[in-house]
C-alpha cells in the first residue's frame, strides 16, 4: 500500500521573513491521516476554526512575489512555497504548522534547512491509502509569452526553462523527475531565491523584502553575484525555480502524476494552471480508478457467474 506520511515528531524553526522583517516561529507537528497540510495562526486572538488556513488552490490569493494563503475570516499566511516543496519532495502529505507571523521565515532562501528539520524528525507512515491523481489530458495555461502545460504520464516530470538577460543566467534548463526523495534532497532543496539589484532596490523603496539580504538570496548585478558566497550549481537559478514548483503544484491537495514543461514560470502561471486542472472533473482521475472500476466489473462478472450457476 502507498500509505499517507507524516512527520514522527515535531520540530522548531525561527527566523526572519523577507517581506516584514520580522521574526516568525514555526512549530511543525505531526498530523493524522488526512489533514493535509495545515496552518495554524497562534499570535491571533480569534476562536480556533479562525486561525486555520489549509493549504489548497481555494485558499490561494493573489500576491506578486510568493505564495500567500488567506482564509474566509481574512487571516493569511505568506511564503508558503519552500515548506510546501520540502513537503512535497519529502512525501509528507499531512502536517500542522503552528505559526505566530503572518509569513513563514525564508531561512537561507531554499527549502534545505526543512529538509534537514523533516529528516532530523523522522517520518512516519500512516494507515491510510494516499491518494495520487493522473492528468487525462493535455492542459495549457499561457500569459504573453509565458506558458505552462501539462500532458498525460506515469510519473511526475518538471521541464523548467527560464530566460533572463543576464550573462549569468541567459536561457537556463533543467528536467527533474520527483519519483525519489534523494534526488530532491540532493539535487534541488538547496538551491536559493534570487533576484537582481535594480528589481531589489525599487522593491525596497516599495516597503517590500525589507527582510531580503545576501544571506537569503542571490542578488545579480551587472557584473556578477554581489554575495560573498558562490552559486551553488551553474544553473542555481532554475534549480530553484523547480523548488518553487514543486511547492506550488502541491496546492492541488494531492501528489499528481503528469509531465509538466514551463517556459518562463512563476508562482501565479502555476497557481492558474491548478485552477485550470480543478475546474473540470474530467481533467484527472485517481489513480486507482481504473483498478476499482475493473474490480467493480470483476465483482459484477462473478456474481453474474453465481446467478446463472444457481438458475
Ligand atoms: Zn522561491
Amino acid at each position: 500500500m502507498n500509505s499517507q506520511k507524516t512527520i514522527k515528531k515535531n520540530f522548531t524553526l525561527s527566523g526572519i521573513t523577507l517581506h516584514s522583517a520580522e521574526i516568525s516561529n514555526i512549530k511543525v507537528n505531526p498530523a493524522p491521516a488526512n489533514t493535509g497540510i495545515l496552518f495554524k495562526r497562534t499570535d491571533l486572538k480569534v476562536p480556533h476554526i479562525e486561525s486555520l488556513l489549509n493549504a489548497n488552490i481555494e485558499n490561494v490569493v493573489y500576491s506578486e512575489l510568493c505564495t500567500k494563503l488567506s482564509n474566509e475570516y481574512g487571516h493569511s499566511v505568506s511564503t508558503i512555497e519552500h515548506l510546501m516543496s520540502a513537503f512535497h519532495g519529502l512525501e509528507i502529505d499531512n502536517a500542522i504548522i503552528e505559526i505566530d507571523k503572518a509569513e513563514l521565515p525564508i531561512l537561507d532562501g531554499s527549502s534545505l534547512e526543512y529538509v534537514s528539520e523533516i529528516e532530523r524528525a523522522g517520518i512516519k507512515n500512516l494507515q491510510a491509502k494516499r491518494k495520487i491523481i493522473n492528468i487525462t489530458r493535455p492542459i495549457i495555461f499561457r500569459d504573453n509569452d509565458s506558458y505552462i502545460k501539462v500532458t498525460p504520464a506515469n510519473n511526475m516530470s518538471i521541464n523548467y526553462t527560464i530566460v533572463y538577460d543576464h550573462k549569468l543566467i541567459n536561457k537556463q534548463n533543467f528536467i527533474f523527475d520527483l519519483d525519489s526523495t534523494y534526488n530532491y534532497k540532493n539535487i534541488i532543496s538547496n538551491s536559493r531565491t534570487f533576484g537582481f539589484k535594480d528589481e531589489v532596490e525599487f522593491l525596497r523603496d516599495k516597503g517590500l523584502i525589507a527582510g531580503g539580504s545576501l544571506e537569503n538570496a542571490i542578488v545579480l548585478d551587472d557584473d556578477g553575484i554581489m554575495n560573498q558566497s558562490v552559486l551553488r550549481y551553474d544553473d542555481e537559478f532554475v534549480r530553484h525555480k523547480v523548488l518553487d514548483f514543486i511547492g506550488d503544484i502541491y496546492l492541488l491537495g494531492y501528489r499528481v502524476r503528469g509531465n509538466f514543461e514551463i517556459f518562463k514560470g512563476g508562482h501565479r502561471l502555476t497557481h492558474e494552471l491548478i485552477k485550470s486542472i480543478m475546474s473540470d472533473r474530467s481533467n484527472w482521475k485517481y489513480k486507482d480508478d481504473i483498478l476499482d472500476s475493473d474490480e467493480i466489473t470483476f465483482s459484477s462478472l462473478n456474481h453474474k457467474k453465481k446467478l446463472s450457476a444457481s438458475l
